[in-house]
């Protein structure tokens, strides 16, 4: 099953993506997190990333479809696999495709993840990380424990992309750049829309009964 999770920043995609991959056993891709583990490694590529995402900006599509070639090769995704926060433009989704057709492999569904900007705003404003990638809220999801990871016992801290003038640029460049694979993903006919104006719970039971159908 290779699965696509498109929405806005703050949508939800991190948070049902992990629940999804355990469930399943699939590898969960987040560009964020292999982006940011290559800013605290100093690779080169963290260095060149680093500036776009302090901005809120999108890493230029090269390095993304650069990244995501060499990842999807790795025999962990022979048996499926789950995107999150890649493709963000058409031409990502069109190198998407061309990469998965010289396998002949393909995308099976792109759950879209609907949220409105006001409470998108507040769940990137409360938004606390963990070094592993887990990310909670500081009011909607709290760790179990006060400021430590469930998983990783790892300190949190707030990223500089969630920080008010970054979020609203965020906001602006997924309307522009992202927004338009809803369209294209529709007309290839494998889009399916999630009410995420639920809990986590709520909509992680409804991607449940969508993927059911696909496993
Ligand atoms: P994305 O990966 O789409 O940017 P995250 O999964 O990191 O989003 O979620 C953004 C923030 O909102 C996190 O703080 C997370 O704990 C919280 N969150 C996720 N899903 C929900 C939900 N359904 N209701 C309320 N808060 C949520
Ligand atoms: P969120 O889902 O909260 O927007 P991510 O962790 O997915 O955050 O991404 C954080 C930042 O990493 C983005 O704002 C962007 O700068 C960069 N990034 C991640 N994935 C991509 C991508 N596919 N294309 C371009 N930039 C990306």
């Amino acid at each position: 099953m290779n699965i696509i999770l498109l929405g806005p920043p703050g949508a939800g995609k991190g948070t049902q993506a992990k629940k999804i991959a355990e469930t399943y056993s699939l590898p969960h891709i987040s560009t964020g997190d292999i982006l940011r583990e290559n800013i605290n490694n100093d690779t080169k590529l963290g260095l060149n990333a680093k500036s776009f995402m302090s901005r809120g900006e999108l890493v230029p599509d090269n390095l993304l479809i650069m990244i995501i070639k060499e990842r999807l090769s790795r025999n962990d995704c022979l048996k499926g696999f789950l995107l999150d926060g890649y493709p963000r433009t058409i031409p990502q989704a069109d190198a998407l495709q061309m990469i998965l057709t010289e396998s002949n492999n393909k995308i099976d569904a792109v759950l879209n993840i609907e949220v409105d900007d006001e409470e998108l705003i507040q769940r990137l404003s409360g938004r606390r990380m963990f070094s592993c990638g887990t990310s909670y809220h500081v009011i909607f999801n709290v760790p179990e424990k006060e400021g430590i990871c469930n998983s990783c016992k790892g300190k949190l801290y707030q990223r500089d992309d969630d920080k008010a003038e970054a979020i609203r640029n965020r906001l602006a460049v997924y309307k522009k750049q992202t927004q338009p694979l809803i369209e294209y993903y529709q007309k290839k006919g494998i889009l399916q829309n999630i009410n995420g104006a639920k809990d986590i719970s709520g909509i992680y039971e409804d991607i449940m009964r969508i993927l059911e159908i696909y496993d």
